[in-house]
This record gives C-alpha cells, sequence and structure tokens, in this order.
C-alpha cells in the first residue's frame, strides 16, 4: 500500500458508495468509507416511500437505457459489466430478494428500505470495509493529475491509493448530499453542469388545484401550453396537492415543462375524459340531466367525476352551476361545462424546488468520466459514481440502478488493481 492509511477511501455513505466499497474491498484492499451523517444511506431510506424502489426489471439492455436521454451512449460499457439482472443476483446473494410490481419496478420482497442498507452494511462488512461517520470530508489534495489525499472535518488527512467520489447530487439535501461533491470537482478542474431540480411536482397558484389536494385521477391527460402550442402532452395518474400536481406523469415532466418555463408562462391543460370526444361526452352529460331535471347538478354530476373535483369545477367562477337545478341550464352553457372537463386550464408557476425533488438535472459532465471503470478522465485515481454524474432518467428504480451499476464497475475495478 506504499505507506498510505488507505487503498481506497470512498466518500459518501450512500447505495453507490457502499456497493463500491463492499466490491473494492473483496480481495483484501483496506478500505475507508467517510459518511458525514450518524447513519449511512439516509436518502436511501426515504425511496420508494420507504419501500426502496431498487431497480427496474427491464432485463433488455438496449431498452432499459432507452431511459437515459442524455448518457445512453455512455452506458453501454458500465452496463455490460453490471446490469439489472446482476442487481437481482446480487440482492439475491445478500438473502434480499425482489419482487416485481406494475411499469416493472423492483422493490426487497420484505418491502423495506432499511433493509437493502443493513445488507449493504453486511457486504461491507464482510470484505472488512471501515466506516468512519459522523465525519465529513471537507477538502481533496492532488499533485501532478494524481489525488493524494482527503482532509476530513476532524483535520484529520487521509492518505491513500484510491478516492471514490460519491456525494451525490442536490436532491433533498436535508439527506446530506448537498453539493460538496461538486466544489471539489470543480476545484479539482472538472466541468460541472449547473444543477436543477428534476423529477420534482409542480406548483401553482390556482386555489381550486390546492383545494383538490390528495384527490388522484388514475386516468387523465395533461397538456403543458405555452404561446398557444401544447408542447408536451402525457396520459396518466395525477396527484394534486396542496401546492399543485404530482405523481409519476407529472415529476417525469418537470425537466421539460422547467425548461419552457425559462421561455415564459406555462398553462397545463387537463382533460379528464381522453378517450371521449367532446361530442361524445356532451351527450353523455345531456342523457344525465335528462334523467335528473329537478336535481341540483352538483348531486348529478359525481354519476361521472369524482365528487371533490366536480364540485370545484361547478364552481369556478366561469362555470357557477353548483347550486343550479338541471332544468335551468340551458344548451350553451352544458357545453361550456363538457368544454370545461376536456380542458381544465391552471396556470403552473414553478417546481417544488430540491427540498422536494427525487434527483438533480445536473452534475458533472459524463464527457470527463471512463464509464470503462468510471474513474475520472483528469485524475486516473479518482472515481465518480452515482448521482454526482449528469444522467438523467426518470423515476422507476432507473436512478438507483445507476448506482447499482456505477457502483460496482468502480469497486470491482479497484479490487482487481496490482
Ligand atoms: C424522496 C426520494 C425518493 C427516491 N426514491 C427512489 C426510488 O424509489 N428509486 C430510485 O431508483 N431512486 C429513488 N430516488 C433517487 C435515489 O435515492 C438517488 O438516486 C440515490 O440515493 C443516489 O445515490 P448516491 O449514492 O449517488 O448519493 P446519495 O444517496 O445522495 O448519498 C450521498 C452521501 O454522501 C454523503 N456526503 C455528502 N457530502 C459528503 C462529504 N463532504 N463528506 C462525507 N459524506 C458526504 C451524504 O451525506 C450522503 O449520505 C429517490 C430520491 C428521493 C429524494
Amino acid at each position: 500500500m506504499n505507506n498510505k492509511d488507505f487503498d481506497t477511501v470512498v466518500i459518501g455513505g450512500g447505495p453507490s458508495g457502499m456497493i463500491c466499497a463492499g466490491f473494492a474491498g473483496r480481495t483484501g484492499k483496506k478500505v475507508l468509507i467517510v459518511e458525514k451523517n450518524y447513519v449511512l444511506g439516509e436518502k436511501l431510506k426515504l425511496t420508494g416511500g420507504g419501500r426502496c424502489n431498487i431497480t427496474n426489471a427491464e432485463f433488455d439492455t438496449e431498452t432499459f437505457l432507452n431511459n437515459f436521454p442524455n448518457a445512453k451512449k455512455f452506458l453501454y460499457s458500465p452496463f455490460s459489466k453490471f446490469g439489472v439482472q446482476d442487481t437481482f443476483d446480487f440482492f439475491e446473494s445478500l438473502g434480499l430478494p425482489l419482487v416485481i410490481e406494475a411499469r416493472k419496478r423492483a422493490f426487497p420482497k420484505s418491502q423495506s428500505a432499511q433493509d437493502v442498507i443493513d445488507k449493504l452494511k453486511v457486504f461491507m462488512k464482510s470484505n472488512n470495509v471501515t466506516i468512519k461517520n459522523n465525519t465529513a470530508v471537507i477538502s481533496m489534495e492532488q499533485k501532478d493529475g494524481v489525488i493524494k489525499s482527503v482532509t476530513l472535518s476532524s483535520g484529520e488527512k487521509i492518505t491513500a491509493n484510491n478516492f471514490v467520489l460519491a456525494t451525490g447530487g442536490l436532491a433533498a439535501p436535508q439527506t446530506g448530499s448537498t453539493g460538496d461533491g461538486f466544489k471539489f470537482l470543480k476545484k479539482l478542474g472538472h466541468t460541472i453542469d449547473k444543477s436543477e431540480p428534476d423529477i420534482v411536482p409542480l406548483t401553482t397558484d390556482a386555489p381550486w388545484v390546492h383545494s383538490l389536494s390528495g384527490l388522484d385521477w388514475s386516468f387523465m391527460e395533461i397538456s403543458f401550453i405555452q404561446e398557444n402550442k401544447v408542447k408536451l402532452k402525457k396520459l396518466g395518474k395525477i396527484l394534486f396537492t396542496h401546492f399543485g400536481i404530482s405523481g409519476p406523469l407529472v415529476l417525469n415532466s418537470a425537466r421539460e415543462v422547467k425548461q419552457l418555463l425559462a421561455n415564459g408562462p406555462v398553462t397545463a391543460s387537463i382533460d379528464l375524459f381522453p378517450d371521449t370526444s367532446e361530442t361524445e361526452l356532451d351527450k353523455r352529460i345531456l342523457k344525465l340531466f335528462e334523467k335528473n331535471t329537478n336535481s341540483k347538478v352538483k348531486n348529478v354530476l359525481p354519476e361521472l367525476i369524482f365528487k371533490n373535483i366536480c364540485l370545484e369545477i361547478l364552481n369556478l367562477s366561469d362555470i357557477n352551476m353548483s347550486e343550479r337545478i338541471i332544468n335551468s341550464i340551458n344548451k350553451e352553457e352544458r357545453k361550456n361545462l363538457t368544454k370545461k372537463l376536456k380542458n381544465l386550464t391552471f396556470p403552473i408557476t414553478g417546481t417544488l424546488g430540491f427540498d422536494h425533488a427525487v434527483s438533480s438535472d445536473g452534475g458533472i459532465n459524463p464527457k470527463e468520466v471512463n464509464f470503462n471503470n468510471m474513474t475520472s478522465r483528469l485524475y486516473p485515481n479518482l472515481y465518480l459514481l452515482g448521482d454526482i454524474i449528469h444522467i438523467n432518467r426518470p423515476s422507476g428504480g432507473f436512478s438507483l440502478q445507476l448506482c447499482w451499476t456505477t457502483g460496482a464497475v468502480a469497486g470491482k475495478h479497484i479490487s482487481t488493481l496490482a
């Protein structure tokens, strides 16, 4: 080890750092993992609502990689070394079998993110990894293109042959990922693409949307409109919240919507009946009205649509028919209502920000990473993993699979070094 304190120092005890540390230590190399929190895997514990959507069970690599629009070409190499099947095998070998749910999302059979953390700890322990928690790395020192040491918050300097940066991106900074790695990399001369919140809920100032908080509607179409043009259209489930809208469909639209917002105002339009034409819907409403001429609209319309959403729509100022008796509603008013159900608009004001984001759109530019072994193209003894790399992806287990792949490839490479 040429008088170094450790063979390898891993900075950051998230999923990518932990799997890397375990693999790096499997041939007897002395490995240290440094984590600034008291516990490892603070963010991992929150994943999948505490159940951990650990990967996406798309076993065809080509199809899997279609989910990484800005980085597909970089990922063939690491995925040929550690892909989705390897993730299943790895966790199975640790006694944590996985199950597959809707949209190919895979979870531990135990439904517990804490179990994933515990198994990774067992994996590290069986490979003699030393854990230093409650300690932050505050700087990295290099000489002639080689990283020499890191300085810890305790003032201690640790030397090693290899260094692994696994400090995460900027999403959910309350879990420890506060962008320290980006600062180190910038200082070392790397290019850091500016980070924006990604996979994040959208906000609106329309009070009626806020009033629907907690309601989800499993089949609707949402369009994002700018300058009277539909810029993005998606079909699926939307969740209304006290600040705006969320749910996988919205989260996965956030990056594009944010880009639109940079150019001007964006309006969302929801079609509550995407598989029914306006004429068809009007006929259904007419039929319903004809059967209930003496009832209030608000007591009848819930036959077609959730009561809460129905009441909010009927109370909108341009509809205003909540208390009206059906036989008082003329054809034009009815058609107006039909139109509203097919085109419910509200302004999008922004995103909920990093605190509520699943990932960040930004990080070290992938061109500066050698994806054959996950080393920096500037420092051959510096490894870069997980969220620190600027790789965009949707929700559904793709983020964690990137951690398992990049972490395992780096760790295995380190373990084979002389
Ligand atoms: C609420 C939420 C739910 C999510 N759910 C899913 C899901 O179900 N499926 C999925 O695929 N992805 C999910 N993600 C994304 C996933 O959690 C991340 O992609 C993943 O955690 C990134 O792992 P990482 O190892 O790169 O970094 P992180 O998990 O961010 O870990 C980095 C670690 O480095 C430590 N650190 C930072 N700076 C220093 C320093 N200077 N010194 C020492 N330690 C430091 C931090 O404290 C942290 O523990 C979710 C994210 C969030 C926020």
